[in-house]
């Protein structure tokens, strides 16, 4: 059935069956990856929990689960470049093979920092599964290690991502009209 279209939004950048396709492509490269291994996933809340909940589904060998909430960009949609830990992991990842799962890398900033509060953990690996990248704003020196989707320099919104806590139940991810956040 055909999706109508949020009216704050300009249009759909991706639908639902295309991210649902990529997702299993996602899991699958995963999978191969790290079959026998001791795969923790981490989310990071809030905006990867939708993501989260359909590619740990994609991914067919044993994993745990866990998650991290750090503060990020508010009701703006610009960085603020400080990161804050809000909620920190439950489970001690020495020697384990972490995933980093995100919704978006954008400045990078934001990983950069948790990348690194990870490895003075000791974990076996860390590594990094973002659903977008937009690799032409990036301001720190990270890059993901599985990438859903490339995208240019636009806010988005739905499928876990917000704005201003709203949207993030839109199954679809679309490019939010600038009357919005112009308001
Ligand atoms: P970074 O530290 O890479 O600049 O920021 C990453 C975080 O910024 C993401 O986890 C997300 O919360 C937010 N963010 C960056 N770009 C967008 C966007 O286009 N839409 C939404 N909704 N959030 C974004």
């Amino acid at each position: 059935m055909k999706e109508l279209l949020h009216p704050d939004l300009e249009y759909v950048l991706y639908t639902k069956e295309e991210i649902a396709r990529r997702v299993e492509v996602l899991g699958e490269m995963i999978t191969q990856e790290y079959r026998g291994k001791e795969l923790l996933c981490v989310g990071i809340l809030k905006g990867a929990v939708v993501f989260y909940a359909d590619l740990i589904r994609a991914i067919r060998c044993e994993l745990a689960t866990d998650f991290m909430a750090v503060s990020s960009y508010g009701a703006s949609t610009q960085t603020s470049g400080t990161v804050r830990i809000v909620k920190d992991l439950n489970e001690d990842i020495a020697g384990r093979d972490v995933l980093i799962v995100e919704d978006i890398l954008d400045t990078g900033l934001t990983l950069h920092y948790l990348r690194r509060l990870l490895m003075e953990r000791n974990p076996a690996s860390i590594r990094i599964c973002t659903l977008f990248d937009k690799r032409e704003r990036r301001a720190a020196d990270i890059q993901a290690d599985y990438v859903g989707f490339q995208i240019p320099d636009a806010f988005i919104v739905g499928y876990g991502l917000d704005y201003a806590e709203k949207y993030r139940n839109l199954p679809y991810v679309g490019i939010l009209s600038s009357r919005v956040y112009a308001k």
